[in-house]
């Protein structure tokens, strides 16, 4: 089984979305387990504080390292496991579709959430936390950024997509994005009483025809949107 431990603010954020659709059918069916582990209960003082000012000034409250670190040796240490702890923040390496693959293979991850400014750096460092970002842009805390590596990761573990095929042609594999997909109704009449209908070559029932068109359709897409993904497609081909 997957094991997932988060180390949060918010426990009950989780399984928030991961307890729903193919994901939750995988969480029933014990393919993955997720712990929840509350900062607050390794808090500080009669206040039990977990955050402080920043050193050096700045807007915003730090997660404290011991607290932090307290989390994390509550957690039953197993042995022979492939691990990885990540704390997940705007400023680590970017998450890509390889890293879910790789973390995919692993029998356990353990994810620090941040909040308000961030973690002091000292528990990142000390106690062994890969960085990692899901995006070029700025959440309020860490909660739905492991969310979502988390959907990402556990939709490549063997069993939990009904048609693991699809894997092999979704976006990202080859350095392409997919093509577009369509199905019924054959010819869409929408709103305004106008007629759309599906590129042809879909309904020819012509397999080698609808690969060449999909390819085509994946190239043109990537070029128009994603230049830099189709620069990697084409040094990787050198
Ligand atoms: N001051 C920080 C942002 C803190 S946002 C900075 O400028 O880098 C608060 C928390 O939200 C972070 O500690 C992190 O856990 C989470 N977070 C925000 N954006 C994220 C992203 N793009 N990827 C992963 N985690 C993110």
């Amino acid at each position: 089984m997957f094991n997932v431990i988060i180390l949060t603010a918010y426990p009950e954020m989780f399984p928030g979305s991961l307890k729903y659709s193919l994901i939750g059918k995988a969480l029933n069916e014990k393919i993955f387990k997720i712990e929840t582990i509350n900062l607050h209960d390794f808090g500080i003082d009669n206040r039990k504080s977990i955050d402080d000012e920043p050193f050096g000034g700045g807007p915003g409250m730090i997660l404290r390292p011991d607290v932090v670190e307290k989390a994390l040796l509550s957690i039953a240490i197993k042995q022979n496991l492939n691990s990885a702890k990540i704390y997940l923040t705007p400023s680590g390496a970017l998450l890509s579709q390889g890293k879910l693959g790789i973390l995919s293979k692993l029998d356990e991850i353990i994810i620090l959430c941040g909040r308000f400014e961030g973690v002091d750096q000292r528990a990142i460092d000390i106690l062994g936390f890969e960085e990692i970002s899901i995006g070029d842009y700025v959440l309020a805390g860490g909660e739905i950024a492991a969310q979502v590596l988390l959907e990402g990761c556990i939709r490549l573990i063997p069993g939990v997509l009904g048609h693991p095929e699809s894997l092999l042609e979704e976006s990202f594999s080859d350095n392409l994005l997919e093509y577009p997909h369509y199905t019924r109704p054959n010819v869409w009449e929408d709103s305004l009483g106008k007629k759309h209908d599906v590129p042809e070559v879909l309904t020819s029932g012509h397999h080698g025809n609808i690969k060449k068109w999909r390819l085509n359709k994946s190239v043109e897409k990537t070029k128009k949107i994603r230049p830099d993904l189709y620069i990697k497609k084409e040094q990787k081909q050198d």
